[in-house]
């Protein structure tokens, strides 16, 4: 039977539907997460669904209607869900704290990760542009109507995974479903505007500081950029002012790999990864138990700064 058919009865047969994503959640995670959700609401208005998060959803994605109804998992009441399905996460433990309320739930795994585990009962997993490319497609097979919501949602989840159609993900099949998207009535420079231009004061300060004490490795090609926590705090910034620095460090003309390193709260370390030619860096997030794509990967790890730095070198 095809997939898509098990996907559609099993959705039919359940009444009370979770939706999860990873933790720090992007674009492509709440965008595909999004679109199913009000998809699913509207065709199925007699079930309950909800779309949980461990974490809040960055400000510049708030603008999207209909995000308000994604909910924080401490926002949970009651829980008692018959369906599980899983976006945008290429392992189980990717959707955090949320792990608890899907453990034992029959789960649908769609995903677009090289990495991916393959966790779920039910798994879509394609090497596509985005999880939101993948999205499209499978709402208009499940037979759900698209509105400018839904639209707008996967449209961002596009824009955020393929760096605004430049990555090496972007394929002519990515250019159509976002011809399609216009089309139905999405204003591609309103969602790009509010995504990328809408940077806090903060931010700006983090992306300065990043590229005035950025070091570059030249053997290995490789630019990288630490931010510990007393940094991010001396700017006044939070996690959320972070994004987009790593595609900032490669585009310095020497760099073929980028890293960036910032401490969180609990002292662990968070990495991430850009390649711009042949390097493959999901194998080297995979050092540190991560993983994502060849051109785009990140981890969290307990290593030290300068341990972290010296595996990557090493291993490059
Ligand atoms: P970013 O560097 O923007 O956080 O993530 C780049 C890519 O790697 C994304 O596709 C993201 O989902 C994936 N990724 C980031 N952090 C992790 C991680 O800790 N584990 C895994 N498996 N994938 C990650
Ligand atoms: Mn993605």
């Amino acid at each position: 039977m095809k997939l898509i058919i098990k996907v559609k009865e099993k959705i039919e047969k359940s009444k009370n539907i979770i939706i999860a994503g990873h933790i720090n959640p992007d674009g492509d995670t709440v965008g595909a997460g999004l679109a199913l959700l009000l998809g699913l609401e509207k065709k199925y208005p007699e079930k309950k669904i909800e779309f949980v998060l461990q974490d809040s959803i960055p400000k510049n994605i708030s603008f999207l209607k209909g995000s308000e109804k994604i909910k924080k998992i401490e926002e949970v009441i009651n829980p008692n869900y018959d369906l599980a399905i899983l976006v945008d996460s290429a392992t189980i433990d990717r959707v955090g704290t949320v792990f608890n309320l899907v453990e034992d739930v029959f789960k649908i795994n769609i995903d677009h990760h090289i990495s991916n585990s393959k966790y779920g009962d039910i798994n879509i997993v394609k090497e596509i542009s985005s999880t939101s490319e993948m999205m499209y497609t499978i709402l208009k097979e499940l037979d759900v109507e698209m509105t400018l919501e839904m639209c707008e949602a996967i449209y961002l989840g596009l824009v955020n995974d393929t760096g605004n159609f430049a990555h090496s993900n972007v394929t002519d099949k990515t250019f159509l479903v976002a011809s399609e998207l216009m089309a139905l009535g999405v204003n591609n420079n309103k969602i790009v505007n509010e995504f990328f231009k809408t940077k806090s004061f903060e931010k700006m300060k983090v992306l300065g500081t990043a590229l005035s004490e950025m070091v570059f490795v030249e053997n290995k090609k490789l630019m990288y950029f630490n931010l510990s926590a007393k940094k991010l705090k001396s700017l006044n910034a939070v996690k959320d002012d972070t994004e987009g620095v790593v595609e900032e460090l490669i585009n310095y003309s020497g760099s073929e790999v980028s890293l960036f390193l910032r401490e969180d709260e609990n002292g662990k370390i968070k990495g991430s990864l850009r390649s711009k030619y042949n390097a493959d860096v999901n194998k080297i997030a995979a050092l540190f138990g991560g993983g994502g794509h060849i051109k785009a990967a990140g981890f969290t790890s307990e290593l030290s700064v300068d341990e972290i730095i010296k595996k990557v070198v090493e291993n490059l």
